[in-house]
């Protein structure tokens, strides 16, 4: 077990910068590297060295952290590594990449021999920032020691859920019920609105009930507020819906709700709210115009 690990980050998008302050912030010595190198510059100092190259990054790290778009993008980084990633380091995949990205990246880790947890995270942007992100590690169990450290240091909670794999279902599963609620309030409030009331009134009549949710009012104080600044962008959301869809047709179970809510992000997507957060769903939820009877 390393005492202090150093960490390698690969990744500083929206998740990635936060964990990368929230690691250094936790005193490890970090090296962070991203593609497009102007997001990683930030961050640089106080304890966060970025790297010119993928295998600057790694050299030497006891932990690799991924937290990239897709599975596709993490193999792709992985491999240009190359000989850098030594068969010592510990890798933890955060990134959301569905069950056949996860099965090719344990592949991946088990060809160059590299000890590899598959640990997807819960919480968005702020979480990130504050280090009080969830979670939810698998893989092997004599890997703990050495990541202890990192994942005390971004989230406020490790859920060890069993073998490789268990964290991206788990993962997939709770999304699936995120989508659902951002999707459920952003429809609450159109229909509000559709039917005539100031729609913030949904707000005020469920707060403080049963049905309240801290997540609620965020999302749907954000939507009335028309304020899009990603946490987590829909062209993301509907990037995991179509993961969580491909694992439920694995599983042969129908998810009709999900498949609707994807559907509906998808509109959002095609009408230019891709790169904004998931709550701009809202804004693609305008009522049609209802043909009126001709008076006579
Ligand atoms: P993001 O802001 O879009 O960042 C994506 C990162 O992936 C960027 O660093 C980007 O680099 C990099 N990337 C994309 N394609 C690449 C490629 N082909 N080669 C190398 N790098 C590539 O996304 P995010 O919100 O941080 O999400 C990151 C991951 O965490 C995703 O899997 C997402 O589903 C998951 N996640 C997100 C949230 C959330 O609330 N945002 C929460 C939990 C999990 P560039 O800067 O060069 O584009």
């Amino acid at each position: 077990m390393t005492e202090t690990p150093h960490v390698a980050l690969l990744g500083t998008g929206t998740m990635g910068s936060g964990m990368a302050r929230s690691i250094a912030r936790a005193g490890l010595p970090l090296r962070v590297w991203n593609r497009t190198r102007s997001r990683a510059d930030p961050l640089a100092g106080d304890g966060i060295e970025v790297a010119d190259s993928v295998a600057e990054a790694v050299k030497g790290a006891d932990v690799l952290l991924t937290m990239l778009y897709d599975a596709a993008a993490v193999a792709e980084v992985i491999e240009e590594a190359g000989d850098a990633l030594g068969s010592d380091t510990v890798w933890i995949q955060s990134s959301t990449v569905g069950l056949d990205g996860e099965r090719r990246l344990a592949a991946l880790a088990a060809e160059r021999g590299i000890v590899y947890l598959d640990a997807p995270v819960l919480g968005t942007k702020q979480p990130a920032e504050n280090g009080e992100l969830v979670v939810l590690a698998s893989g092997p169990e004599e890997a703990r020691g050495t990541v202890a450290p990192v994942l005390d240091a971004i989230g406020t909670r490790t859920l060890w859920v069993g073998e490789n794999g268990a964290g991206s279902r788990l993962k997939l599963a709770v999304n699936a019920w995120v989508f659902a609620v951002v999707e459920g309030v952003a429809e609450s409030l159109a229909l509000a609105r559709a039917l005539g009331l100031d729609a913030a009134l949904f707000l005020e009549a469920i707060r403080g009930s049963g049905v309240d949710a801290p997540y609620v009012r965020l999302k749907g104080g954000a939507m009335l507020a028309g304020n899009f600044d990603p946490s987590f962008a829909l062209a993301t959301a509907v990037k995991d819906a179509e993961l969580i869809d491909a694992a439920a047709r694995e599983a042969g179970l129908d998810v009709e709700v999900l498949d609707a809510v994807r559907a509906h992000f998808q509109r959002g997507v095609d009408a230019g709210y891709g790169d904004l957060d998931m709550s701009a769903t809202y804004l693609a939820h305008e009522p049609r115009r209802v043909a009126q009877e001709p008076s006579i």
